[in-house]
């Protein structure tokens, strides 16, 4: 094993990764991690929905698409003075890093996206790396977004390009591949992940490592979500994603991208502390905190308390990647 940053990733040498026996692979995991980062330090972040259900997408998961029954009550865009309520909470709690969630198929060049930029200046005024995540962009809104201090855009690629079309048929991979460069151009950190336990198969888990593997610049955040089963969604009768699934998932991501945040994201509360001390073991350091992510089920803030303090853990600080650029320039 090298320090070495690749890029050039083949998915037989992922396949390979991917199939190595699980303690060998969690060691090997741990130990670009440790090289990489502080064992003990697992950045805080909490999501919100800023606009809630009506989703004219049908991603098969999603309990904000408009088409499926799901009880999910559709909520206009908030206002901006709640989400800095919620930004502010957020940060006395302990977040670094706040992501606000609309549930739209593109941004639109209207009044919402005009409050949104607002929003974004709000709370990067509170001094927390703001993200967002509004669906596809244009250039020029990615320009916009970018202006306005957002820090980061999350925009998942879910799966493998082969499989994307079992579970979405409203847009393309390639969608959702040109959003990201224009994200990138634009100087905003990159947050893409992917979901496991959609039906998909290890290919495809080994497909959408290895796009996110090769991208000339990794993703910054790699959020690694477990399906969350809602009734309503197509995918309401998934079997329930194995927690070793999610360590192996964890652990090759970590391998392949050494730099990047790795996160635990949607279905933590299926998680035991055990488990999820696996999970930081295998190389993820971030989580999202509050009693829900977007719609879904999240574990609550004291039992995340109570875990950090038994697992030594401690939050991340905001921005650390600039601050320490900043102090290697400086000196
Ligand atoms: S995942 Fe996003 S784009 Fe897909 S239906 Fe849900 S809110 Fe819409």
């Amino acid at each position: 094993m090298t320090d070495e940053i690749r890029h050039n990733w083949t998915k037989e040498e992922i396949e390979t990764l991917y199939n190595t026996p699980m303690l060998d692979l969690i060691y090997q995991a741990a130990t670009v991690h440790r090289r990489h980062h502080s064992q003990s330090e697992v950045q805080v972040c909490t999501l919100l929905s800023i606009k809630t259900g009506g989703c004219p997408e049908d991603c098969a998961y999603c309990p904000q698409a408009a088409r499926y029954n799901t009880g999910v009550q559709a909520q206009g865009l908030l206002k901006k003075e709640e989400v800095l309520a919620y930004a502010r909470q957020a940060k006395d709690a302990g977040s670094t890093r706040f992501c606000m969630g609309a549930a739209w198929r593109e941004v639109k060049d209207n009044q919402d996206f005009d409050d949104v930029l607002e929003m974004v200046k709000g709370v990067n005024e509170l001094g927390l790396e703001v993200c967002s995540t509004l669906g596809m962009l244009t250039e020029e809104q990615a320009r916009r977004l970018s202006a306005a201090g957002l820090y980061a855009y999350n925009h998942n690629l879910d799966s493998s390009e082969e499989f994307y079309d079992q579970i979405i048929t409203t847009r393309k991979y390639d969608d959702r591949l040109q959003t990201l460069e224009y994200v990138r151009k634009a100087g905003i950190s990159v947050c893409c992940g992917g979901i496991i336990g959609l039906g998909e198969t290890h290919e495809d888990r080994i497909g959408l490592l290895h796009t996110l593997a090769i991208q000339p610049q990794h993703p910054e955040s790699v959020p690694i979500n477990a399906l969350v089963r809602v009734k309503g969604t197509p995918l309401e009768n998934q079997i329930e994603v194995d927690i070793w699934d999610m360590i192996r998932m964890i652990a090759v991501a970590r391998i392949l991208m050494p730099k990047s945040m790795v996160r635990l994201s949607a279905g933590r509360k299926e998680f035991s502390c055990s488990e999820q001390a696996l999970c930081f073991l295998a190389g993820a350091n971030s989580i999202f905190a509050g009693e829900k992510l977007l719609t879904t089920p999240n574990p609550a803030f004291d039992d995340d308390l109570k875990m950090f303090s038994l697992l030594g853990l401690k939050p991340r600080e905001a921005f650390k990647e600039e601050k320490a650029k900043a102090s290697i320039n400086a000196g």
